[in-house]
């Protein structure tokens, strides 16, 4: 709880554009408290001795892109997260909070395009100015590029760009993940709303994606079936 109240109230909500956003007593004080400087493995294994919910406390930081050996023990965070503050879900599915939100933005007017991928955002001045979707250019007050940064800085003329394609080479990028979209025309029976399963070893699976990228030869699985 101490973790999640730090990392809440003094970590996440700030722009991290400097390490002195971070340099202030509290959160220095917190730090040493919150065992940073202790992987999540060890603090796991302080408190669990059954393999079968240690695999299941470590579990949650694959979501962060990491292996639980090269992680701060400050990520059981997201256990306390998911066990005291629950695991929540739209009844309906993921899909019924885009309705929603379609909803509310046709209400206020937003006109809303799908199927419309940007090829290249308009600069004119050094500032933004509009985007080019299907061959039209369409200008705008501001311009906001919520995809990946590596994609979106590639929207840009090579001379607006902040990193070189040597950069973008150099760095690790978090893998992404093969995704099944099944319907079935029965109810599966003993399935929940999210299904881990931990039939496989979860260090291996780990290493293949993280340490030694190829395709896990053993994969985890995670299900989800919407309520
Ligand atoms: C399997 C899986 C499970 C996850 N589970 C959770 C979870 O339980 N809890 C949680 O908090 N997070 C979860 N995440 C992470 C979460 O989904 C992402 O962090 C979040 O969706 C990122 O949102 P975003 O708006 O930054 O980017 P995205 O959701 O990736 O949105 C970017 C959008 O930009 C669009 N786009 C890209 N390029 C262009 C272009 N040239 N022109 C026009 N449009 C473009 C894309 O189509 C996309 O719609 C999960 C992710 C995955 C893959």
């Amino acid at each position: 709880k101490i973790k999640y109240e730090l990392g809440m109230n003094e970590l996440v909500y700030r722009p991290a554009l400097n390490w002195s956003e971070f340099m202030l007593p509290k959160v220095m004080s917190g730090m040493l408290k919150v065992s940073v400087f202790t992987s999540l493995r060890k603090h796991v294994a302080k408190y669990f001795k059954d393999q079968r919910l240690r695999q299941l406390m470590e579990f949650p930081v694959l979501f962060l892109g990491a292996t639980p050996q090269n992680t701060p023990a400050l990520y059981s965070l997201m256990n306390y997260a998911d066990m005291s503050l629950g695991t929540w879900y739209p009844m309906g599915g993921m899909g019924r909070i885009i309705d929603a939100m379609v909803k509310l933005a046709r209400e206020e007017g937003v006109d809303l395009r799908t199927d419309s991928p940007v090829e290249r955002i308009l600069v004119e001045d050094g500032r933004a100015v509009g985007v080019r979707v299907n061959g039209e250019d369409l200008r705008a007050d501001v311009v906001v590029a919520a995809a990946d940064y590596h994609h979106a800085e590639n929207l840009l003329a090579p001379e607006h760009r902040t990193y070189s394609d040597n950069y973008w080479k150099g760095r690790v990028m978090a893998p992404s993940s093969l995704l099944f979209y099944l319907g079935f025309d029965r109810e599966l029976p003993r399935m929940e709303h999210h299904n881990l399963f931990f039939d496989e070893p979860l260090d291996q699976h780990a290493r293949e994606i993280y340490d030694d990228p190829k395709w896990p030869t053993r994969p985890l699985l995670y299900t989800s079936c919407g309520t």
